[in-house]
């Protein structure tokens, strides 16, 4: 008898309803508290200082030692009084999430005692001797120096009592090791790049920003059901599991009533992020049971991120609070709906233009259709690299299945978009000149009509969509840290940029108007990368043949994926952005194989464990309790009566042992698979060996335990099924 399995479903299913208590403070009262922002900065610092380093923050200029200690300082005064005795460099290394090691504020008063400090040094740059995060070999341990170094533009934060300086993370010899330096050099490519293009437009722009707002998505279980699956313990998904006879078939849960459990800890949670400045905004119920979303209000790209990465630290632990577990995996359960986290973006100006957004002028039309088809040019040009961006063990289960985004990049436009493209697109070098001629009285050119884009034009199978004012990167995973792909889009984008105004430059020299220069040159752009655009259906078979003949990378396998990194195209462009040298995009394929391997070896690992130590001595004692059954009625009815009787139990029997034998054998080729590929020393071919050797044994196995589930006795299963783990009371 699972004496376990029925407790903890017990446990879960005995959870009250709460009440939602609803905080009498507004947010605007807490929003921001425990960020040192310029409010802060301005109660906490000097005059001077305060100046300068807003001057250095706007104009993204170094800080003076000086300065330092003196922001330094202050910030460590407002920690104090808001309760915080550690702080850390907060950074984001090469594997999930962030990390971090704490130190108090104490120093020796030379008296015997301590006093609480805070030196401009210790501020602005640590060497957390953090030997032992991946780093594909650029750091050898022996000389295990990383340096974290603060990212001003980012503010300082409180997190449990510990003052949280965010930073990047970079080799003594300057090459990175996180995700944030190179984020930051692609927002730079793209600010001088898209700038020069803007200035085509309007003089008076200084800055592109590019802008980031993520939608998060996420499934619930209850604490003492996922404490009873090692799988979600050890993997964060369902090795196995069989569906449950109603799971999001009736699409009752999208959108729906949110249960007050719920309810309550997303508002305990969106007042978390109130107080840390993350602007939560929208919660709702997702597709599958137990699924959830949270989107805030989106921001500039790089604080986006922190606080993409903050809040999903902060979601795990508020989680806690309210008897759940948050599943940020990609593909927590088979058969219903993955996770992904949606990745709006867009660039703008510094005087307040969004560049994907159509204005209300032709001269404004021109430039969105610029942007935009640049945009297209670089996503087209790099579709294999946007790819891998996204790409992770983790990941592959739900790109390519009939729910997400295929694992085939493809831009949606919408009818309207489309047709605009098409009508440039179209025109003769006559209207072109024409249209030139015409400037500044009818640059209503019959190409760029008024441009009213209806928002509502979705297509929910594209990777990336154009919605209105924003492109919508949905391929990223759930887990991901979003810079991985907004590094490489902005970076892809901002090349582009830099390729498109050289061209206008060249053409104006050669006598062209900016009109005629910028069209030619738009449709050039549009005839080229026409490849990219598909707004049919992304999850039909026809598709990816007509993809394949289109010449885009069809790919599946991961670590393959991974090689787009170090494509030619891929490293000259990293290198003209100087966003990734060679050396930088060689080490960080290292870890991604790596980690592709490490992530499989665990789940074939648990797996393994499952079905020898929890399934089959299961199996094998149902089995004995039928074959003990069949004995005893035959004693009782005699040989000749049971020929009739005993049919339907000598098939079970039967069954159960090929699915056991079936699923002895595939574990011990699992195993076997695994030493073979462990012994490969090369890590692009360990992680491929893992994906064509081991990952389809799990399979299996998982397949036939999932039809033991349905014959063992449902009292002796040893752990919770789907019906449990996806419906919370
Ligand atoms: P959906 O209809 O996909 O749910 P929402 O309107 O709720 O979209 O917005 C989703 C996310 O897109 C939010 O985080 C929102 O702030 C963000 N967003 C809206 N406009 C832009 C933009 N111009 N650039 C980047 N993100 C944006
Ligand atoms: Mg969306």
């Amino acid at each position: 008898m699972s004496s376990l399995r029925f407790k903890v479903v017990e446990e879960a299913f005995d959870r009250k309803a709460v009440q939602v208590k609803i905080p009498k403070e507004r947010p605007e009262e807490y929003y921001g508290e425990l960020v040192f922002n310029r409010k802060k900065m301005y109660q906490y610092l000097p005059k001077d200082t305060y100046n300068a380093l807003v001057y250095a923050i706007d104009n993204k200029e170094p800080l003076s030692r000086a300065l330092a200690d003196s922001v330094a300082d202050g910030m460590r005064r407002w920690a104090i009084d808001n309760g915080a005795r550690h702080y850390t460099h907060w950074f984001h290394p090469l594997t999930d999430g962030t990390a971090e090691k704490h130190d108090a504020f104490i120093e020796h008063d030379g008296k015997g005692g301590v006093v609480e400090e805070f030196s401009g040094k210790l501020l602005v740059q640590q060497e957390p001797d953090a030997s032992s995060f991946p780093n594909g070999g650029i750091r050898n341990t022996f000389e295990a120096r990383g340096y974290s170094a603060w990212d001003i533009s980012s503010p300082a934060f409180i997190l449990d009592k510990t003052l949280c300086i965010p930073t990047i993370f970079i080799s003594y010899t300057g090459e990175s090791l996180d995700y944030k330096t190179p984020l930051l050099r692609s927002l730079n490519a793209v600010d001088k790049a898209g700038t020069a293009v803007a200035r085509l437009f309007d003089p008076k722009v200084k800055h592109v920003i590019s802008y980031l707002g993520w939608e998060q998505e996420y499934f619930l279980v209850d604490e003492a059901l996922y404490s009873a699956r090692p799988d979600l313990v050890l993997t964060g998904r369902t090795l196995m599991g069989h569906e449950s006879a109603k799971n999001q078939q009736l699409e009752d849960h999208y959108f729906g009533a949110i249960p007050s459990r719920v309810e309550a800890f997303m508002l305990d949670l969106e007042i978390e992020c109130h107080r840390l400045g993350i602007p939560a905004r929208t919660r709702h119920n997702e597709v599958a049971p137990n699924q959830f979303e949270l989107a805030p209000i989106f921001e500039e790209t790089n604080l986006a991120n922190d606080h993409n990465l903050l809040l999903m630290s902060l979601m795990s632990e508020v989680a806690r609070r309210h008897n759940f577990r948050v599943l940020l995996h990609e593909k927590p359960f088979a058969g219903v709906n993955g996770s992904g986290k949606h990745n709006n973006w867009s660039l703008g100006t510094d005087t307040g233009v969004l560049l994907f957004a159509p204005g209300k002028t032709p001269k404004d039309n021109l430039q969105f259709i610029t942007f935009v088809v640049n945009v297209m040019a670089a996503v087209h040009r790099h579709n294999a690299l946007i790819k891998a961006s996204i790409s992770s063990a983790t990941n592959a289960h739900r790109l390519g299945a009939n729910e997400a985004p295929p694992a085939i990049i493809s831009i949606f436009t919408g009818t309207k978009l489309a047709q605009i493209l098409e009508s440039l697109e179209n025109s003769t070098d006559a209207d072109l000149r024409d249209l030139a001629v015409k400037e500044g009285v009818s640059l209503g050119m019959s190409q760029i009509p008024e441009i009213m884009i209806d928002n509502t034009d979705r297509n929910r199978t594209s990777p990336f969509a154009f919605t209105g004012n924003r492109f919508e990167f949905r391929a990223v995973g759930s887990t991901a840290n979003c810079a991985s792909a907004m590094l490489a889009l902005n970076a892809a984008v901002a090349d582009q940029l830099n390729d498109f105004h050289a061209k206008v430059e060249k053409r104006m020299k050669a006598g062209e108007s900016l009109e005629q220069a910028i069209l030619e040159e738009v449709r050039t752009l549009i005839k080229q990368s026409k490849a990219i655009h598909f707004d049919g259906n992304g999850y039909s078979e026809e598709w990816k043949q007509e993809a394949a003949k289109r010449g885009l990378d069809c790919e599946t396998s991961v670590p393959k994926i991974f090689d787009a990194y170090l494509r030619p195209e891929s490293v000259e462009m990293f290198k003209r952005t100087g966003v990734l040298s060679q050396v930088e995009l060689q080490a960080r394929n290292e870890v991604k194989w790596e980690m592709y391997t490490k992530k499989i070896q665990i789940e074939a690992r648990v797996l393994g464990d499952l079905a020898l130590n929890h399934v089959i001595p299961v199996a094998t004692r149902y089995q004995s309790f039928l074959v003990d059954n069949l004995v005893k009625m035959k004693s009782l009815f005699g040989d000749e009566k049971m020929q009739k009787l005993s049919h339907a139990d000598l098939t079970t029997i039967e069954h159960i042992s090929e699915h056991m034998s079936i699923i002895k054998d595939e574990v011990e080729k699992m195993v076997n698979a695994r030493k073979e590929a462990n012994a490969i020393t090369d890590e692009r071919s360990k992680a491929i060996a893992y994906h064509d050797t081991v990952l389809p044994h799990m399979e299996v196995i998982r397949y036939h335990i999932d039809k033991l589930e349905l014959m063992v006795d449902n009292e002796m299963w040893p752990i919770p099924k789907y019906r449990e783990l996806l419906f919370i009371r």
